[in-house]
C-alpha cells in the first residue's frame, strides 16, 4: 500500500463511504482499509483480542484441546518434519538451555544421569573405543605432546602415587619384570588378590621367619612392612603366578634375595609355615 493510496482511502472515508466499498475500490478487504486509516485500529484490535482470550480462556483451551486431539497425527507429522529441517536450530537451543540450566539440572538428577551414563558406556564399549581411535587418528601425537608439555607434573604425580601405594607399585614392577624376563605369568586377578591381602589384610604373618625376623614368633606384620615375595625368584625360573607368591616381612625378603628356599638353611629358614592361604 502506497502513501498515496492511503491518502485516497482517507479521503473516500471522509466522503462517507464504508470500509467495504473503499476496499472494493482499491482492491483489498474492509479490515485492511480500516487498519490503514483508523488511528490505533490495529492496537485496539489486538487489545480486544487479548481481552476476549482472557475472558474465554477455558472455552478456548477446551476447543484448542479438541482441535489438537482431532489433528494429532498431522501435528506430530508437522513437528517431525520441522525437527528434521531445523536440526541446527534445535542444537543451538539445546546448547543455550544447557548453558543456562545444565549444571542445576545435573545436580538435581545426578544419580539417575550417572546411572544412565554408566549403562550407556557399558553397552557401547565398541563405539567408545572406535570413537577414541578415530579421535587419536585425527590428533596424532597428542599424548606424546601432552606428556612432553606436562612431564614434570606427571612425574610428580606418579612418584606421589608410588609413595602412597607401595605394594601396588611392587605389583606393577613385578609384572613388568616378569614380562621382560619372559617367564610364565598367571591369572592377574589371582595375583592381585595376593597383593590386596598384603596391602589391606590385618592378619598377615611372615612366611620366611629367617634369623633376625622381627615377626619370628608369628606376630602380624605391620602393614607398611610387607613384601610380596616370589617364592622361587623370577631370575631362577620362577613364574609370576599367585601360587609362587607369598608375603614376608621386608627384612626377610631382602635377606632372601634371589635364593631358593633350599638355599636359606644357613640363615635360619626352617620351612614355610604360612603358605597355603598365605596367612
Ligand atoms: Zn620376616
Amino acid at each position: 500500500m502506497t502513501l498515496d493510496q492511503i491518502e485516497q482511502m482517507k479521503k473516500l472515508r471522509n466522503d462517507g463511504l464504508s470500509y467495504r466499498v473503499i476496499g472494493d475500490k482499491v482492491g483489498c478487504g474492509a479490515n485492511t482499509v480500516r487498519n490503514y486509516i483508523l488511528p490505533g485500529a490495529r492496537e485496539k484490535d489486538r487489545e480486544r483480542g487479548r481481552e476476549y482470550r482472557a475472558n474465554n480462556r477455558e472455552a478456548l483451551n477446551e476447543s484448542s484441546r479438541k482441535w489438537r486431539e482431532k489433528n494429532r497425527d498431522a501435528i506430530s507429522e508437522r513437528r517431525r518434519e520441522w525437527s528434521k529441517n531445523n536440526k541446527e536450530i534445535i542444537k543451538e537451543r539445546q546448547h543455550k538451555w544447557y548453558a543456562e540450566h545444565g549444571k542445576e539440572y545435573y545436580e538435581r538428577n545426578k544419580e539417575v544421569l550417572n546411572e544412565r551414563t554408566r549403562k550407556w558406556r557399558k553397552n557401547n564399549k565398541d563405539k567408545i573405543k572406535a570413537q577414541a581411535a578415530r579421535w587419536l587418528a585425527e590428533n596424532p601425537g597428542y599424548y606424546r605432546e601432552y606428556h612432553k608439555k606436562n612431564k614434570e607434573a606427571i612425574n610428580a604425580r606418579s612418584l606421589k602415587w608410588a609413595k602412597d601405594n607401595p605394594i601396588k607399585t611392587r605389583e606393577k614392577r613385578s609384572k613388568q619384570r616378569a614380562l621382560k624376563a619372559e617367564v610364565t605369568i598367571g591369572d592377574l586377578s589371582e595375583i592381585k588378590k595376593v597383593y590386596d591381602i598384603a596391602e589391606k589384610d590385618t592378619d598377615v604373618v611372615c612366611y620366611l621367619r629367617l634369623d633376625g625376623c622381627p615377626y619370628a614368633n608369628g606376630e602380624k606384620i605391620a602393614i607398611g612392612d610387607r613384601h610380596v615375595d616370589h617364592i622361587k625368584p623370577l631370575s631362577r625360573g620362577g613364574s609370576h603366578t599367585a601360587s609362587n607368591l607369598a608375603i614376608s616381612c621386608s627384612k626377610c625378603n631382602l635377606r632372601k634375595g634371589a635364593r631358593l628356599l633350599e638355599e636359606l638353611e644357613d640363615i635360619g629358614f626352617t620351612g614355610v609355615k604360612t603358605k597355603g592361604d598365605i596367612k
